[in-house]
């Protein structure tokens, strides 16, 4: 069977019904499969991707960092395991997030979804035409019961936690022009947010302080 045809088979029904039991398997099979046709093996072929009980609103995550005293770079991805819950999910969000990952460990550049991350989504597109266009963001209704209501919400945007990132700070036209700081946070706040992963906003806010006072004080020197 053609790789083509494989990903193609993911929206079909076979793979749903079982999709609990072998998603772990299916996971390591896109990884493999994405690493050779998008990435040309360039991806560590053991990278962690495990799957979170907790994120409702994001469809995955690729957390980015590097070992102390400048050591490896290392990405880990995410997947929701609420938002990912059949096999068609899984393959478009494993890719997206692949694509980060990929800035960040080939290019050694963190930059959302800007060129870097466009560059490989575009890739991804092109190695497989069957695909739904890799873009930013995925709309996806959420399947799972939520309480005692079994009706399906609404339809919702699920991002990836980058989207989310850039949503949140996005705010309406101020009459006052944003200040040095504020526009330091606008373009930082997604990278320090992913160095300190599962710490409060308050410890990325102290950072982003600490980080642009040095910053200020190089250009001043
Ligand atoms: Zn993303």
């Amino acid at each position: 069977m053609t790789p083509g045809c494989f990903l193609q088979s993911l929206s079909g029904p076979g793979y749903s019904r079982n999709f609990q039991q072998t998603k772990e398997e299916l996971t390591r099979k896109l990884y493999c499969l994405y690493n050779t046709s998008v990435f040309h093996s360039k991806l560590p072929r053991n990278m962690s991707v495990s799957w979170n009980k907790k994120m409702r609103k994001t469809a995955g995550y690729c957390i980015t960092g590097q070992e102390r005293g400048g050591g490896n770079r290392y990405a880990r991805i995410q997947l929701s395991e609420k938002v990912c819950d059949s096999a068609d999910r899984l393959r478009d969000t494993l890719v997206h997030e692949m694509c980060h990952a990929a800035t960040w460990l080939i290019n050694s550049v963190r930059d959302g979804h800007g060129p870097f991350w466009k560059l490989y989504a575009h890739k991804a597109t092109l190695a497989h035409p069957e695909l739904p266009t890799v873009t930013r963001c995925h709309g996806y209704d959420i399947n799972y019961k939520l309480g005692r209501h079994s009706k399906s919400l609404d339809t919702q945007r699920f991002v990836c936690a980058l989207c989310t990132g850039q949503l949140v700070l996005l705010t309406p036209a101020k009459t006052r022009a944003p200040t040095p700081f504020a526009n330091f946070v606008k373009e930082n706040y997604g990278s320090v947010r992913q160095d300190l992963v599962g710490q409060s906003h308050g410890e990325v806010m102290r950072k982003l302080s600490v980080d642009f006072a040095t910053k200020t004080k190089l250009s001043q020197s």
